[in-house]
């Protein structure tokens, strides 16, 4: 497996690639989660390049840039064990360098949900992964349905930007007791972590009053709310949209996405299930 530690180093992998090359773009704190993207890249293309780039843009002020999980010797053997052929790991002045004023917005999809507490964060994704689709030129590009806003804005972006590749977004790979894993759980203590149950289980309170015929999104919403209720610190959003343009739903009579984000302790954690009528 090849690090590619520079922009030219990542053009010059580029160019010399032949065939199908599948793109897995993180912030690294790799887990299993990251694993089945690089899987299923791997089994879809003939070459797949891994990311590893803590994206300063898309973080806000006194979010937790400065101290977000760095592991690369773990990340890089992760990596290696999945089957990727090349690991690209910028930093911050290559890839902002001074003078850097350009930005990509996704108008509408980025202002909900997590754009509402977090400004500017999609800005900084779309920003950062433009910028990568432009020097790894993948032929699919693979993102994980945890983050499902995040996937929306970015297939939005491909397709109005016209980016010569695919978006693909895979399932979210959770715990055994239903949390969904993220780099960020290992600031949880064992008694938050037990709390941070309360996510899953609350989008099951939705899914269960859904299966039972209640479609009143108001009505399922409290039903979230009465499990968050006690168990997590403070509730950023419990919301039911349209799964594919994130429009207000009444009633779920269609796909709808049901969101969560809350704080359990002072890290915020997201996390979502499709409801499908
Ligand atoms: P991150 O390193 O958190 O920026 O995530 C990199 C990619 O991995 C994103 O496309 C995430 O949606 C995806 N990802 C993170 N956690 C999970 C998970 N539990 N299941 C599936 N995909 C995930």
């Amino acid at each position: 497996m090849e690090q590619l530690a520079s922009i030219d180093a990542v053009r010059r992998y580029r160019k010399a690639v032949s065939g199908s090359l599948g793109f897995v773009p993180t912030m690294g704190a790799l887990h299993e989660g990251h694993a089945v993207l690089i899987r299923r890249s791997t089994a879809e293309n003939d070459a797949t390049v891994v990311s590893i780039f803590v994206n300063p843009t898309q973080f806000g002020p006194g979010e937790d840039l400065h101290k977000y999980p760095r592991t690369l010797e773990a990340d890089l053997e992760l990596c290696a064990r999945e089957g990727a052929a090349a690991v690209f790991t910028p930093n911050s002045a290559m890839m902002y360098p001074a003078g850097f004023t350009t930005w990509v917005n996704v108008d509408g999809l980025a202002d909900k949900l997590c754009g509402r507490s977090r400004q500017n964060h999609f800005r900084g994704v779309c920003t950062v992964v433009a910028k990568l689709f432009n020097l790894v030129a993948p032929t699919r590009a693979y993102f994980g349905q945890k983050d499902a806003q995040q996937a929306i804005v970015l297939t939005r972006m491909a397709r109005d930007l016209d980016m010569p590749l695919e978006v693909i977004t895979c399932p979210t790979v959770r715990e055994t007791d239903g949390l969904a894993l993220s780099s960020r759980n290992r600031y949880l203590d064992p008694r938050n972590r037990q709390r941070a149950r309360s996510i899953y289980k609350a989008l099951q309170a939705a899914e269960t009053g859904l299966a039972a015929g209640e479609t009143d999104v108001a009505t399922l919403k409290r039903a979230c709310w009465a499990e968050l209720d006690g168990n997590v610190d403070r509730v950023d959003y419990v919301e039911i949209l349209a799964a594919d343009d994130l429009g207000a739903l009444e009633a779920v009579d269609k796909p709808a996405l049901c969101a969560i984000a809350a704080f359990v302790g002072s890290t915020r954690l997201i996390d979502n299930v499709i409801l499908a009528p």
